[in-house]
């Protein structure tokens, strides 16, 4: 049977869900029956009252939820007491409107602000309307907003979803998620990964399908389809079902099937992300990045305080392999301790290793604190270098490293390191790709910029051929060559990865078992057919394509 409609958007949690659909209550937009006049100084009272009891049905709510759903509960409810918002209420009420059209004005107010800061602050637009509709709600005595508790396993469409709402949902019941904005790291998108329903964002045009019509929503094709053949979405969904039990079921090491071995490692910033990646079945950590553990820190720690920091990492990782990387400060992480100038392009600029052309003594002074740590640690420590971009780079970092005693390796994420590998090779031990950076600085589009994220897509060609020009120079020199961004995640794009060479891949610890599970389904062969056929392709979505055909599906 052919569907009545198909339907595209951004996949962000993988699986398929087929089922009737539910839409969340719609939200009351005019305000017939207003609160009546009241003096001002009681309409901000009564602002007051609403907003603190949203607050604290939030922070309820985060109390009993986990991790990151937790968080965003808490900065929703960080929203509902803010004190920008309630002065803009302040101001409005002063000049006259009712309390509901002063909290209207001011969180349109508030929006407009987050949507020029753009990025993450931005995507907190959706969270701050979803807080005024419930303060609405509570200051006009209706129901407030929420999504309805089906009878029967639904998919849940809606134009977008508040954290509560997606927070509150029940994965037997809610079978997969699809909105018509958002973006991967929207709260929706979070959420819906922690509570492992399957999700679809900015899929245009949903608004046009019907509570009620049976649709299959499919999160690692970013399709939405409705009325399929049903017989073909309940084997997708079982097929689903089935594969999400060989993710729960791996236990590692990373190899294919016929037994290529690929290390299967974690990425790590902390003592608490290495906790969860040391009980996980990864074979180490491909990625620390210590930046992270300094954000707050007013000046630099000394040697014994940072060499303290690693060491704990090091020692709960035990005798497993641990990846440190220098400082990657600037651009979108810079740190007090770093003088930063101004820049007019900061990520072109200052960042990485280049922060040591102005202060070699960071550098070497961290380069201590590693080799301290190292000193006492249970398993092997290799240190590598952000941002190298020459040879003569490699060979400056490779010589401190090893003047240290410790493994010397440096990342590939700009282009001219890729073309030049064979040359860092000869000076460092093994090198890491960074494909987050390097996609950014291939396609010279910023990584942060929701609108460009076509082209900083990791299934790019391009970005590709780099990886293989980097892992041609590893096989040839006899050295390891990982990859450590985001696109070693991608279950499809690893097996890729690993028929380019690749020999290493380091994901978010959560993203660990479905890296192994997918390797452990295919042969080398595979992966290799699979890269051949994705480098040859002229677009990322034809390259992904071609390598799930050359992987059977
Ligand atoms: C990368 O660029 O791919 C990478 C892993 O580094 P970061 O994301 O920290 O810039
Ligand atoms: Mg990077």
């Amino acid at each position: 049977m052919q569907p009545s409609a198909r339907y595209t958007g951004t996949p962000v949690v993988p699986g398929a869900g087929y089922g009737p659909v539910v839409r969340p209550a719609p939200v009351v937009a005019d305000d017939p029956v207003g609160p009546g006049a009241v003096e001002p100084d009681e309409a901000l009272i009564r602002f007051a009252v609403a907003s603190e009891s949203v607050a604290q049905r939030l922070e309820q709510l985060s109390s009993v939820s986990g991790g990151a759903t937790a968080e965003v509960l808490a900065a929703t409810a960080a929203l509902a007491r803010d004190r920008g918002l309630a002065a803009f209420v302040r101001r409005h009420v002063e000049c006259g409107a009712d309390v509901v059209a002063a909290t209207r004005a001011a969180v349109a107010e508030l929006s407009e602000m987050f949507r020029a800061a753009g990025g993450v602050m931005a995507e907190r637009v959706a969270d701050l309307t979803d807080v005024r509709d419930r303060i609405v709600a509570g200051l006009t005595g209706r129901p407030g907003p929420g999504v309805p508790v089906p009878d029967e396993p639904s998919v849940l469409l809606a134009h977008d979803l508040a954290p509560v709402d997606t927070a509150a949902l029940d994965p037997a019941l809610i079978v997969a998620i699809a909105t018509e904005v958002g973006g991967p790291t929207s709260h929706t998108a979070i959420i819906a990964r922690q509570l492992g329903i399957p999700c679809v964002v900015a899929v245009t045009g949903l608004a046009d399908v019907a509570t009620g019509r049976l649709v299959l929503v499919d999160g690692d094709t970013g399709e939405v389809i409705v009325e399929p053949d049903a017989d073909a979405a309940r084997s997708r969904v079982r097929d689903d079902r089935a594969s999400r039990e060989q993710v729960a079921a791996w236990r590692g090491p990373g190899r294919t099937r016929d037994g290529h071995p690929v290390e299967v490692l974690a990425n790590v910033q902390d003592l608490e992300s290495s906790r969860l990646a040391a009980l996980a079945p990864v074979e180490g950590v491909g990625l620390f990045r210590t930046e992270l553990c300094f954000l707050d820190s007013a000046s630099e720690p000394s040697v014994e305080a940072q060499a303290a920091v690693y060491a704990k990492v090091l020692s709960v990782m035990g005798s497993r392999k641990v990846v440190v990387r220098t400082l990657d400060a600037g651009s979108d992480k810079p740190l007090c301790f770093v003088r930063h100038r101004e820049e007019a392009n900061p990520a072109l600029g200052v960042r990485g290793l280049r922060i040591a052309r102005d202060d070699p003594g960071i550098l070497s002074r961290q380069l201590d604190a590693i080799a301290l740590a190292a000193s006492g640690a249970p398993g092997p420590v290799w240190v590598m270098a952000p941002m190298v971009s020459t040879v003569a780079e490699a060979a400056g970092f490779g010589a401190a490293v090893r003047q240290r005693g410790l493994v010397a390796g440096a990342m590939v994420e700009v282009p001219s390191a890729a073309l030049r590998a064979a040359g860092l090779l000869e000076h460092l031990d093994f090198v890491s790709i960074g494909t987050n950076d390097l996609s950014q600085y291939a396609l010279a589009a910023d990584r942060m910029a929701p609108t460009l994220s076509d082209l900083t897509d990791p299934w790019q060609p391009a970005l590709l051929q780099l990886v293989s020009m980097t892992a041609e120079a590893g096989l040839q020199a006899g050295k390891p060559v990982g990859v450590c961004g985001e696109a070693a995640a991608d279950p499809v794009l690893s097996c890729v990865l690993v028929g380019l060479g690749v020999t290493s891949l380091s994901v978010a610890t959560s993203a660990a078992a479905a890296v192994g599970a997918r390797l452990a389904a295919v042969t080398h062969q595979q992966c290799a057919a699979a890269a051949e056929a994705a480098v040859a392709c002229d677009s990322a979505e034809a390259a992904r394509a071609a390598a799930l055909r050359a992987l059977g599906g």
